[in-house]
């Protein structure tokens, strides 16, 4: 018996991984990957970064942007959904200006778009730009667990309190910013082709060009009550420290067409590719991240949009392994039970069978 249940507990351990273990192993290694490619560029890039702080003070403070988003340090709070107004503009009559000024493509926004709710005060939109990487270098500034994202979109807003984006710049409570990540899925999103279509009229640096107006929320994920708040700062000199950042948790998929577009089609000073136009990550100094959503039960994986149903099929497909391997344990037992209980079966009945034959041996002696 003591070996049937050996037997069981090793089909038990085939059958039954840990729920987190498979997930864990390859978020890991992920980070290996990322931090690894990452140094070889951080070093070209902080040689200009680092010298920032001769020329503007800010940069080189302690409440600095990018971060990388510890997802296990970060805090979970009661914080409420970002609530954007006005940002459907298909109704507006005035173009939106796209410009390329040597740093990123950037869209004009009218300040009839506001942001709220989340904040302690009304934002107003100004503008939006984004930031990338180049062909299979990923280029978003926040990352999270140490993963940089293919791109990244920032839409910046000014408090209102302050009348201008340029008034609300070197405040502390003057600037908010939504920051989202871009990645790679299977189709053209639409809502971002009705700007990149337009990159190809701004390539060289300068450029301007008036594009239709359209749905800005389009740009957003659909879910706005999950995201990352922490206070920081331009991530370009003067890297004022006055912005409030909020990045979501859930990521916007563009087709691969529209990443290389984003990456190709740019051009800044002697028709050099404008690309990997990010600032590298920004030490904490103490600052708390909080998460507007609970991460204690289970740390999403970002950047995975089919996490949760991952998530939810890993747990059906557990419970059901546990079920298959609780049958397959039950099965076993009673198999064993039978077969040991026919065997005594067989040894009683050769008994029998044995004093049968001494019996009918004395009859036949008898007999005899
Ligand atoms: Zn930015």
């Amino acid at each position: 018996m003591g070996n049937t249940l050996l037997f069981i507990l090793v089909v038990s351990q085939v059958l039954l991984p840990g729920p987190t273990v498979a997930g864990k192993t390859v978020t890991q290694r992920q980070i290996g990957e990322d931090e690894s490619g990452e140094n070889k560029k951080s070093h070209e890039h902080n040689k200009d970064q680092n010298q920032w702080s001769m020329d503007y003070e800010d940069c080189g403070k302690t409440a600095q942007s990018p971060i990388d988003i510890m997802t296990g340090l970060s805090l979970s709070t009661a914080l409420l959904s970002i609530k954007p107004e006005g940002y459907d503009l298909r109704d507006q009559e005035k173009k939106l200006t796209l410009l390329n000024n040597g740093h990123t493509v950037q869209l004009n926004l009218p300040d009839s778009m506001t942001i709220h709710d989340s904040f302690e005060q009304l934002y107003r939109a100004a503008q939006l730009h984004f930031h990338w990487g180049s062909k299979g270098e990923p280029g978003s500034e926040h990352m999270v667990d140490g993963k940089r994202f293919p791109a990244e979109i920032h839409v910046v807003h000014f408090a209102d309190k302050y009348g201008s984006l340029k008034e609300a710049a070197n405040k502390s409570d003057g600037l908010a910013v939504l920051g989202v990540f871009l990645e790679v899925g299977s189709r053209t999103n639409p809502f971002y082709e009705k700007l990149f279509s337009y990159l190809q009229a701004v390539s060289e640096e300068g450029d301007q060009h008036e594009i239709p107006p359209f749905d800005i929320r389009g740009l957003l994920p659909d879910h706005l009550e999950r995201y990352f708040r922490y206070n920081g700062s331009l991530t370009t000199p003067p890297c004022f420290q006055s912005v409030t950042w909020t990045v979501f948790n859930n990521t916007i998929q563009i087709s691969q067409d529209q990443l290389s577009q984003l990456e190709n089609t740019l051009k800044m000073k002697h028709q050099q590719i404008l690309s990997q136009n990010f600032r590298v990550p920004q030490s904490l100094h103490g600052r708390k991240v909080l998460a507007s959503f609970n991460l204690s039960f289970k740390t999403r994986r970002m950047g995975d949009p089919g996490a949760e149903a991952q998530d939810e099929l890993s747990s059906r497909g557990n419970t059901l392994a546990i079920i298959f391997g609780c049958l397959f344990g039950i099965t076993l037992l009673a198999f064993i039970i039978y077969v040991m209980h026919h065997r005594k079966m067989n040894q009683r009945s050769k008994k029998e069978t044995h004093s049968n034959v001494i019996y009918k041996a004395a009859t036949s002696t008898e007999e005899a």
